[in-house]
């Protein structure tokens, strides 16, 4: 019982840090960001079929936290049969991230934005933690997920948590469609060097160094 109300206080502890960087850099990119967006490739708002089912995903993910949230631990409900050790894992995970996320934040700076679009003068980013993966925000956003997954042991939780996820793939294809169209080879070269929501085990064959030789690739 007193575990169950320390991770309701730790979990809203996970979700207030996380909301407050969102919201911090958020306010940051329309501030001082470029003023508009230069070119709006696509549809801007991540429409079709994956915007649908992002939007009831993450309805339907906030309505089931404020209910577990609000009903009291005695009631059962809907109750998914986690050992404790994995809902510590899962405190544990949301409070690793925080740090990168904001890591990620700084890096993407003025071009982020919760909408697809390309911004005024907009560069290709490949440093920090995009240089190994091209979609970090996205893999801590479904690390968020799985540790609020883990923390609250919710069956509803943890159907709306898994439907947010996949979602995750048609979105990032959609944004490279554009980043593509945007950045052509430079983005094509990308693709090779750094993976989607993690990073390449196996470097590509141009990118990996020649066995036994240091000064690749050949300066001559
Ligand atoms: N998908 C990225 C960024 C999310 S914010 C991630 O998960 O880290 C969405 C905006 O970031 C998009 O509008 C896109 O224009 C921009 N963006 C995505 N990757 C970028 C990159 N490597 N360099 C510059 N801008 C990028």
């Amino acid at each position: 019982m007193l575990e169950e109300l320390l991770f309701r206080i730790l979990f809203i502890s996970i979700y207030a840090a996380f909301a407050g960087i969102r919201i911090y850099y958020r306010r940051k990119s329309r501030k001082s960001g470029p003023p508009v967006a230069a070119k709006q490739r696509g549809t801007g708002q991540i429409g079709g079929k994956a915007g649908i089912v992002l939007s009831i995903g993450i309805l339907g993910m906030l309505t089931s936290v404020i209910l577990y949230l609000l009903i009291p631990p005695q009631i059962q409900w809907f109750p998914l049969p986690l050992p404790s050790m994995v809902r510590w894992a899962g405190v544990i995970l949301g409070f690793t991230i925080l740090p990168f996320l904001r890591w990620i934040h700084r890096t993407l700076g003025l071009y982020y934005s919760p909408v697809l679009q390309i911004k005024k003068e907009h560069t290709l980013v490949t440093t920090g933690p995009y240089s190994r993966i091209r979609h970090p925000m996205y893999t801590i956003f479904m690390l968020f997920i799985l540790s609020t997954m883990l923390i609250t042991a919710n069956l509803l939780v943890a159907i709306f948590a898994i439907i947010v996820i996949i979602t995750f793939f048609p979105i990032s294809k959609k944004e490279e469609q554009m980043l593509l169209d945007q950045f052509g080879k430079k983005y094509k070269d990308y693709m090779k060097r750094a993976g989607r929501f993690l990073p390449r085990i196996r470097q590509p064959e141009s990118n990996r160094a020649h066995p036994g030789r240091r000064d690749y690739p050949p300066s001559s």
